[in-house]
C-alpha cells in the first residue's frame, strides 16, 4: 500500500461487499457501507467519521448508509447520475435478494459528485472519475496527496474481471469505454480496491485482466 494513511475493510452483507474506511489524521471517509451501518459505526468509534461516499447506487453498496448516517450524523454523496435512484435501492436492486434487518434504503444524498471533483480528507484527496457501465452514475475515487497509490473502484473493476452490465442502467458499450479510459488514467503502481473480492494492482490487471487488454470487446458477462 503506497499510502501512509490507514485503510480498513469491512466485508458486509449477503454479497460480501467490501466497505472501506479511509482514515487520515483521525478523520475517516467511509466508502460503500453496503449493510450493517450500525456495526460499521461501532467499529469506527475510535475515529471521527466525516463523510460517506457510495461508488454506485446498488443496494449492496448503499444498504448500510441510513444506519451509519443515523449513528454519525455525517453527509453522504454519490455520483450525480446515480443520485435519484439511490434512495430506492431496495426496490431497484431486487435482484440482490437481500432481505435483512441491517439493510435499508439510504436517505436522499446530501451531495452529488461529478467528473473531476475532489473529495478531501485532511492530507488525502480523492479525484472523482465517472465510470458509467455497471450503472450510469458509477464513480472511481483515485487517491492523491497522501492517498496517492490507491483507487476505490467499486464494481467497475475486479481482480481478473469487470462489473456486470446486464442490470438496469448497465451498458457494455459504456463499460468498454470506461475500462479503456481507466487503463490510461490509473497509474500502474496503484492498489486497486474493488467492491468485492481481493485487492490487486493496476499493473497486474493491465497484464492479466482480459477486459483491460487493448481492443478487448467481450459480451457483458462481468460480475457482481
Ligand atoms: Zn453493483
Amino acid at each position: 500500500m503506497a499510502s501512509k494513511d490507514e485503510i480498513r475493510c469491512f466485508v458486509v452483507g449477503d454479497l460480501q461487499t467490501n466497505c472501506y474506511a479511509y482514515v487520515c489524521d483521525g478523520e475517516c471517509l467511509v466508502i460503500d457501507p453496503g449493510a450493517s451501518g450500525a456495526q460499521i459505526a461501532e467499529a469506527l468509534s475510535d475515529v471521527r467519521v466525516v463523510r460517506i461516499v457510495a461508488t454506485h447506487r446498488h443496494l449492496d453498496h448503499v444498504g448500510g448508509i441510513r444506519a451509519l448516517v443515523e449513528a454519525t450524523g455525517v453527509p453522504w454523496c454519490i455520483g450525480h447520475l446515480d443520485a435519484d435512484d439511490a434512495p430506492r435501492a431496495v426496490e431497484i436492486s431486487s435482484h440482490m435478494f437481500e432481505d435483512r434487518p441491517d439493510v435499508s434504503n439510504p436517505p436522499t444524498p446530501d451531495g452529488v459528485l461529478h467528473e473531476g471533483d475532489v473529495v478531501e480528507l485532511g492530507t488525502a484527496r480523492f479525484k472523482v472519475i465517472e465510470t458509467p457501465g455497471h450503472t450510469p452514475g458509477g464513480i472511481v475515487l483515485l487517491g492523491e496527496g497522501t492517498a496517492e497509490g490507491v483507487a476505490f473502484v467499486g464494481d467497475t473493476l475486479f481482480a481478473g474481471s469487470c462489473g456486470r452490465t446486464d442490470l438496469a442502467g448497465g451498458s457494455w458499450e459504456q463499460m468498454s469505454r470506461t475500462l479503456e479510459r481507466l487503463a490510461q488514467v490509473i497509474p500502474p503502481n496503484t492498489t486497486i480496491l474493488s467492491g468485492h473480492g481481493p485487492a490487486t494492482t493496476m499493473e497486474h490487471e493491465l497484464g492479466t485482466n482480459p477486459y483491460l487488454q487493448p481492443g478487448a470487446w467481450r459480451p457483458s458477462h462481468g460480475e457482481a
